[in-house]
């Protein structure tokens, strides 16, 4: 092996280390986001660039054709580009693509474990849906209620029934496995447990239990209905993800829309509480019986409500409140 991958976490922060030696591309993010960007990973995207790697592979292992050792270096580089897990199947395949190359691409069949690509669509929308429903099940800040269980014990209760009932549920349960770790010496000068995957299931597999063993909260974003993890405030509604063209955060965009909802409201009630105090006054006056006075006001209460939900327009509330 003449590359290095190897990742681990110090201060709360991600290290990813990758290339070949005295090259390294570097890279950090912080806490739970290798796995929050890998649940948000976009399964039917990953089918195309696979499926044409595969049909690729198909074509070289007769054709021994340059250009189709290319089409599947480009996929290599899509895959990587799309999650920084990926990044490891592009330096073991493009390291035997090289060797390959060196023999005129002969015995690319035996060589290329191209399952592992075929396979990793579905792969990755397995683990995703197994790691969502044990987040929902253990580290949900909104599910399950008072609960108060650690996330660990929520996880040990989760597995032992799901055993018991020899349910189908079994293939909910994320398959944890064995890593290759090393405690060493790390560019931060401390100690750290430094993972050096073979494939790219270590790492989800690394990263999910990080996120259980560190206890991470999270939760459901109110604008794009993603899990994120909860890093500062747990009254957190929205995240960080980047959602519009001009770089918005779901949380920028969220609490714009929370304070534009805000203004609208107290909006309406201006316009409903003017109303009101004129109405009122019209007693006094002896334009009005007490008893049409509260009629109205029943009626433009429940306009006022419904304008608010967003039912009926402030116009059309507004035009009411002056014909009325
Ligand atoms: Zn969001």
């Amino acid at each position: 092996m003449s590359y290095i991958y190897r990742t681990y976490i110090a201060d709360g922060r991600e290290y990813f280390e990758s290339g070949k030696e005295g090259y390294l591309k570097k890279t950090d993010f912080p806490s739970s986001e290798s796995l929050m960007r890998f649940l948000d990973l976009d399964y039917k995207e990953l089918e195309q660039i696979c499926d044409s790697m595969e049909r690729a592979y198909q074509r070289l292992c007769p054709s021994h054709a340059v250009e189709d050792a290319n089409v599947i270096r480009k996929g290599l580089d899509a895959l990587a580009e799309k999650h920084i897990f990926f990044e490891l199947l592009r330096l073991d395949w493009a390291e035997k693509l090289e060797i390959l190359s060196e023999r005129g691409y002969e015995g690319a069949g035996t060589m290329l474990p191209h399952k592992r690509v075929s396979h990793l669509p579905t792969d990755v929308y397995m683990m995703a849906k197994q790691i969502r429903s044990i987040l929902q099940m253990t580290l949900d800040v909104d599910a399950g209620g008072k609960d108060p269980r650690s996330a660990s014990e929520k996880l040990a209760a989760y597995y032992r029934n799901t055993y018991r009932d020899n349910s189908p549920d079994r293939l909910s349960l994320f398959p944890f496995g064995e890593l290759t770790l090393r405690y060493e010496l790390t560019e931060h000068g401390s100690f750290s447990e430094v993972l050096y995957p073979k494939s790219y299931p270590e790492l989800v597999d690394y990263y999910f239990r990080q996120t259980l063993i560190n206890g991470q909260r999270w939760r459901i974003c109110k604008h794009c209905g993603r899990y994120f993890p909860i890093r500062g405030r747990i009254s957190a509604e929205y995240c960080d993800r980047v959602i519009t063209a001009a770089g918005g955060t779901c949380k920028e965009v969220g609490s714009t829309k929370v304070w534009e909802a805000k203004m609208k409201g107290e909006e309406v009630f201006t316009m409903y509480r003017r109303e009101y105090k004129r109405r009122n006054a019209w007693i006094r006056l002896g334009r009005w019986s007490q008893a049409e006075f509260a009629a109205w006001s029943t009626v433009a209460q429940k306009k006022r409500l419904d304008c608010e939900s967003g039912r009926i327009s402030e116009e059309e509330f507004s035009a009411w409140l002056k014909s009325s």
